[in-house]
């Protein structure tokens, strides 16, 4: 009930944010397909409510005020991330990432991928077991802020990829599948310095329907 009166009073806040700014406003922050507090106790209430609501609001923020009167000021999300870089880079490839991240999570996820991807990742890391390893391990590794993927090429081969910052894949002419995020402020409300135990704790909440599709 709180839960539906809180969305509410942030449908109504929105909707006004986004009639005042009615000329300016561009990219929008991504809807989450479940409440805040859905995917506790693997990721609290409280991280997604700044994750999501707080960073991800400001690189949208930044975004549309970044691409004003330059060439990339009617260029769809992908194009902005394959072709720019410096500050509108930063801030549209984070959107990028957080919309892809935000919309893989289900509180009914977890388990196994199946069909063509199970097999993709079968043939490419001799298991699923293997293949959350080696993810977890890069994710682990990654000196500082960024995110680790799971990416296919143009033939559907699968690969890991260490991104700092806000990388992603698709500047390397790959297609995001999965992505972890491993800037503190995903973890470091509910897992302080524990990284690695965070992300060992997200595979009980991804959607591999979701992953499936974007295979
Ligand atoms: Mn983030």
């Amino acid at each position: 009930m709180i839960t539906l009166f809180l969305s509410l009073i942030l449908f109504v806040t929105n909707n006004q944010t986004a009639e005042k700014n009615e000329n300016v406003t561009k990219f929008e922050l991504v809807k989450l397909p479940y409440s805040t507090d859905a995917l506790e106790p693997v990721i609290s209430k409280q991280t997604i409510e700044f994750h999501h609501g707080k960073h991800l609001q400001t690189y949208v923020n930044n975004l549309n005020n970044l691409i004003q009167g330059t060439k990339f000021e009617n260029a769809n999300l992908e194009t902005i991330v394959k072709e720019s870089d410096g500050a509108i880079f930063n801030n549209a490839g984070q959107i990028l990432n957080h919309n892809l991240y935000f919309t893989q999570f289900s509180p009914n996820g977890g388990g196994k991928p199946s069909g063509k991807l199970a097999a993709a990742i079968d043939a490419a890391y001799g298991s699923f077991e293997n293949f959350q390893k080696e993810f977890e391990t890069a994710g682990a590794g990654l000196f500082g802020s960024g995110w680790v993927w799971l990416a296919k090429d143009k033939d559907g081969k699968l690969s890991i990829t260490k991104e700092a910052n806000a990388g992603n894949p698709l500047a390397k002419g790959l297609t995001p599948l999965l992505g972890f995020d491993v800037w503190e402020h995903a973890y470091y409300l509910d897992y302080q310095n524990r990284r690695a135990d965070h992300l060992k704790e997200l595979w009980k909440i991804v959607d591999w329907k979701v992953v499936e599709k974007r295979y």
